[in-house]
């Protein structure tokens, strides 16, 4: 096995005994690998491995690694980044999920850029700290932003998706986030996921509930140098 391998597979039988502890089936669990700034071979790599869902944080390494990988049956892409309104039609033409909605406007611009009949997939990242400059809709405005959402006919809302901040117990954090969930599914059933957790953190999200897993590091290694 290749260290890559060895790691999913590690994370993957972590993950399983989380969902067993919480009293909960690990194939409700979807686990997303995270990518960014992994060159396309890596996502390659994954994708022989049987990875179907990949996430990226940056539009352009987003446009640039789906172009070059071109259409690999069944491979998803979720973007999970803070997404800028004049980058939404470069976002919409490479991911099939959204998890970084968090306003009014590139909610609109989402919609707007739709090109053929797919519906995207979008979540409401939710503003787990005081700093409004963190990503993220504050939980005053959730149902406000989903009932808007729900209006746009190119878009389908899937759920719920936050990042533990550093100076909270992620359990603390994640049980905050399945309230604001079970808000969100007042005003729309439908709209279960529950995006949370993390490398360090990922565990804490299964026992309070998450359904999507975003896992970078744990999974493809240290991440080459940040540019
Ligand atoms: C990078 C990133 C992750 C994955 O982080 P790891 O600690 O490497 O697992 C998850 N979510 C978001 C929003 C990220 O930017």
């Amino acid at each position: 096995m290749t260290p890559v391998a060895e790691r999913l597979s590690a994370i993957d039988a972590a993950i399983a005994d989380a969902a067993r502890r919480a009293g909960r089936d690990p194939a409700q669990i979807t686990r997303i690998v995270v990518t960014k700034f992994h060159p396309a071979s890596l996502v390659q790599e994954l994708y022989d491995l049987g990875v179907r869902e990949v996430g990226e944080n940056r539009q352009q390494e987003l446009s640039a690694k789906s172009e070059e990988l071109g259409a690999l049956a069944g491979l998803r892409w979720h973007f999970i980044g803070q997404a800028q309104t004049n980058k939404a039609a470069q976002i919409r033409r490479a991911a099939q999920a959204v998890h970084s909605v968090d306003r009014a406007r590139i909610a609109d611009a989402l919609d707007r850029a739709a090109s053929d009949d797919a519906l995207l997939d979008v979540l409401l990242q939710i503003n787990l700290t005081d700093d409004p400059g963190r990503g993220g809709v504050a939980p005053a405005e959730l149902e406000r932003l989903a009932e808007h959402v729900q209006e746009l006919p190119t878009l389908r809302l899937r759920g719920v998706m936050a990042v533990a901040p550093l100076d909270e117990d992620p359990a603390a954090a994640f049980a905050r986030v399945h309230g604001y969930s079970e808000r969100l599914r007042a005003v729309a059933p439908d709209a279960d996921w529950i995006s949370a957790g993390m490398t360090g953190d990922f565990a804490e999200a299964v026992a309070a509930g998450a359904t999507h897993l975003r896992i970078g590091s744990a999974i493809t290694g240290p991440r080459p140098a940040q540019g």
